[in-house]
């Protein structure tokens, strides 16, 4: 008989943490949750670098929801400039600040429902902010967290990303959510890779939906 999914699950997560060690105490470890989410519309469809590079000049003039509000929408897309779609962004941002002044009082939600609420914050977004900005345990899917649980066989190819979602929040102990948006990741990019996956050398093969159906025929 064939391994459960909470098995699979298991063997999975045991692998990441032995590979990639774990980040332990999130909580104490949060940012500011509001640089968080300035941080996650700045990434949208553009990389580490320049996102990085964006905030920076940012948060140089103006690092607060009113500070931010206060800067001409001209001036805040050249600030931004180099992370891409920046009018969208900038827009993105100027209505997520006026939302956290006007609708929460200048504070930043601390549900996923009232996260979702803001201009421009999708649920990765959400979750990345309750998990980094706040500390609370959250499982933010991503294009490898989606990925890897389906080669693995944890859930269907077609299933939602809120569905793999459900089934890794269902199957993984709260204490190690964190594992998904820190060493799955990194297994996405270092063995797991969207395309040209390592899967002669992956040790997680031998629980592997698509090694065992796919790779290892055409080998
Ligand atoms: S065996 Fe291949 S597809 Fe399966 S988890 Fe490893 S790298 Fe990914």
């Amino acid at each position: 008989m064939g391994l459960s999914v909470r098995e699979k699950t298991d063997i999975m997560v045991d692998f990441l943490v032995r590979r990639y060690g774990d980040v332990q105490n999130l909580a104490a470890n949060k940012e500011d949750p509001f640089s968080v989410i300035i941080s996650c519309i700045l990434s949208q469809r553009t990389r580490d670098e320049q996102t990085e590079r964006a905030f920076s000049a940012l948060v140089a003039v103006a690092s607060t929801p009113q500070e931010i509000l206060a800067l001409p929408r001209a001036r805040l897309e050249r600030l931004i400039r180099v992370s891409g779609p920046y009018k969208q962004k900038a827009k993105k941002i100027h209505e997520t600040c006026r939302q956290i002044m006007e609708e929460f009082g200048g504070r930043v939600p601390r549900t996923r429902h009232e996260l979702m609420t803001l201009y421009g914050i999708g649920p990765k977004c959400a979750d990345i902010v309750l998990m980094y900005g706040h500390g609370i345990p959250s499982i933010a899917i991503d294009t490898h967290c989606n990925r890897v649980p389906k080669r693995i066989g944890l859930i269907d190819e077609e299933a939602s990303v809120e569905d793999v979602k459900r089934v890794l929040e269902n199957n993984i102990p709260k204490s190690k959510w964190h594992l998904i948006n820190t060493d799955l990741i990194k297994f996405g990019r270092d063995l797991c890779r969207p395309v040209g996956p390592k899967c002669s050398i992956c040790p997680l093969s031998k629980i592997c939906k698509y090694y065992k159906e796919g790779y290892s025929k055409r080998i």
